[in-house]
C-alpha cells in the first residue's frame, strides 16, 4: 500500500542503486532487512546510513507501508550497526530526514547514525 500524497518511489535513486550493486557502497552490515553503509560525506568521526531493503521512499511511506517484520529487521538493524560500531559507551545519535522541510536529499527511507564525538544540538538555530 503506499500513501496517498506521497511521491511514488523512484527506482534510479543511488540507495537503490546502492542495493542493486551498480555503485560501490563502505558496507558495514547486511541482513535481510536492512543495508548499512558509510556516508559519502561523513558530518562526524562515524557516520553511517541504514536502508531498509524494501523500496520505501521516506520515513512516512516506511511506517504506513512496511510490515511489522520489516519494521521490526529494520529497527534491530540500526541498534545492531551502533553496537557493533562501538557507540554505544560514548552514545550516538540517529537521525531521518524527511520531505522537503525534513531536508531529505535522497528519496529511499535511510537513518543516519552519528557518533565518536560530541554531536551538540539536536536542531541548529533556525538563521535570523
Ligand atoms: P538526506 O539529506 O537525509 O537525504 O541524506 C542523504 C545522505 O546520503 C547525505 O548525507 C549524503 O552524503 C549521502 N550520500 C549520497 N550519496 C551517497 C553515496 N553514493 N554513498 C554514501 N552516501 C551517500
Amino acid at each position: 500500500m503506499r500513501v496517498t500524497g506521497l511521491p511514488p518511489y523512484d527506482p534510479t535513486n543511488v540507495f537503490a542503486r546502492i542495493l542493486r550493486g551498480e555503485i560501490p557502497s563502505k558496507k558495514v552490515h547486511e541482513d535481510d532487512f536492512a543495508l548499512a553503509f558509510h556516508d559519502i560525506n561523513p558530518q562526524a568521526p562515524v557516520h553511517v546510513l541504514v536502508i531498509p531493503k524494501g523500496a520505501y521512499c521516506s520515513h512516512a511511506d516506511f511506517t504506513a507501508s512496511a510490515t511489522d517484520a520489516e519494521i521490526a529487521g529494520f529497527w534491530r538493524a540500526v541498534g545492531k550497526v551502533a553496537r557493533d560500531l562501538g557507540l554505544e559507551a560514548g552514545g550516538y545519535r540517529i537521525l531521518s530526514n524527511m520531505g522537503e522541510d525534513g531536508g531529505q536529499e535522497v528519496p529511499h527511507f535511510h537513518v543516519h547514525i552519528f557518533g565518536g564525538r560530541r554531536i551538540g544540538r539536536m536542531v541548529p538555530r533556525a538563521e535570523a
